[in-house]
């Protein structure tokens, strides 16, 4: 039997992309009574009040939390323990308590001494994204068809895990469960090493002395401006994520400078066989995304020619 996914008052803390995309989302389910916002500035909680997707600014995270049945923790990781142990203190009896953040044992690690007793802590990540950030950014349908991760501590509450999963489904999302040691193995693969690469082609383009600036800019259009959206993430965010996921990065890193080192080899020996097979199996790959409807099949991700494609920079 599925659970109500709505809740009477639920705190948003942090109101960038995503607790912006998340009030947005909650609005339109009509998931809430009231939602509650703070975020570090002053700025931030009025810009996300004139944009409506949160209800009411609190002045402090003890005054945001203080009476919310559902607290979601939408900040950068490496902030998520000192909020933790701001709102320690604070938290209703009852309530669930979840995050977004882009890794998950760090997570637990930072914030799971300071859940008290009666409150259920769930960790969560949502895999939808873009490469913008800020109370601007954030949209309603950011969740829509995207997966959510929840990774649940040993003696988790059932009922208060089956309620967070009526929640996120609510707000578009479909929902997996998932050991958090795993959650940022998958992810340092599927998201972490993607931006890694982004941020290092870009950087070693930025560097070169031989092609000019204006040149990598003016022919950006032969495959490098597909890595600049997701250079273009977050910087606070994505060092965040490399302190935080070390262990993972670091084995993804040494898989693909292997890899890297064996096609150095295919190309110096002229092997065009083995540079084949590779290219054909890599293509299936992005067929098989297409086909599990995670990303469209229209040619240069639907761009028009001459036109900024769609976002999509995950966390
Ligand atoms: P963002 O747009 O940069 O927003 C971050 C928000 O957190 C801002 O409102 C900021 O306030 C606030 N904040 C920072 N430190 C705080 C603190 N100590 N106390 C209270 N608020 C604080 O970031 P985002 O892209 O939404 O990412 C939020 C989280 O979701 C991160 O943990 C990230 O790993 C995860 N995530 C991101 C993506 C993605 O693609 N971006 C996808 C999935 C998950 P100010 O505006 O006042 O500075």
């Amino acid at each position: 039997m599925s659970a109500d996914p709505k809740f009477a008052r639920i705190a948003i803390v942090g109101l960038g992309l995503i607790g912006g995309s998340l009030g947005y989302a909650v609005k339109r389910g009509k998931l809430a009574d009231h939602i509650v916002g703070y975020a570090t500035s002053e700025a931030t909680r009025r810009r996300a009040l004139d944009l409506g997707f949160i209800d009411s600014a609190a002045a402090s995270l003890a005054e945001a939390v203080s009476d919310a049945d559902l607290v979601v923790l939408c900040t950068p990781v490496g902030a998520l323990g000192d909020v933790a142990a701001a709102i320690e203190k604070h938290l209703k009896k009852g309530a669930i308590l979840t995050d977004a953040g882009s890794v998950k044992t760090a997570v637990i690690r930072d914030v799971g001494p300071f859940v008290p007793e009666g409150v259920s802590f769930i960790p969560g990540h949502p895999i939808a994204g873009t490469e913008q950030s800020g109370p601007d950014a954030g949209f309603a349908e950011l969740f829509d068809g995207r997966w959510c991760i929840l990774t649940p501590v040993p003696g988790t509450d059932r009922a208060a895990l089956t309620k967070l999963t009526a929640f996120w489904e609510a707000c578009g999302s479909k929902v997996d469960v998932m050991e958090p040691k795993h959650h940022d193995l998958v992810l340092a693969i599927v998201s972490h090493l993607p931006h890694l690469i982004a941020y290092n082609i870009v950087g070693t383009a930025d560097d070169l002395e031989t092609v000019t600036e204006s040149e990598v800019i003016k022919y950006s259009a032969g495959g490098f401006r597909d890595f600049t959206r997701l250079a273009s993430s977050d910087p606070t965010m994505w060092r965040d994520i490399c302190l935080n996921n070390k262990d993972a990065i670091l084995e993804m890193l040494g898989r693909f400078s292997e890899d890297l080192s064996a096609m150095q080899r295919m190309i110096r020996w002229g092997d065009g066989e083995g540079l084949f097979a590779l290219f054909t199996r890599t293509r299936a790959v992005r067929r098989a995304i297409i086909d599990a409807g995670q990303d469209v099949s229209a040619p240069n991700f639907g761009r028009n020619p001459g036109q900024a494609g769609p976002g999509g920079g995950r966390g």
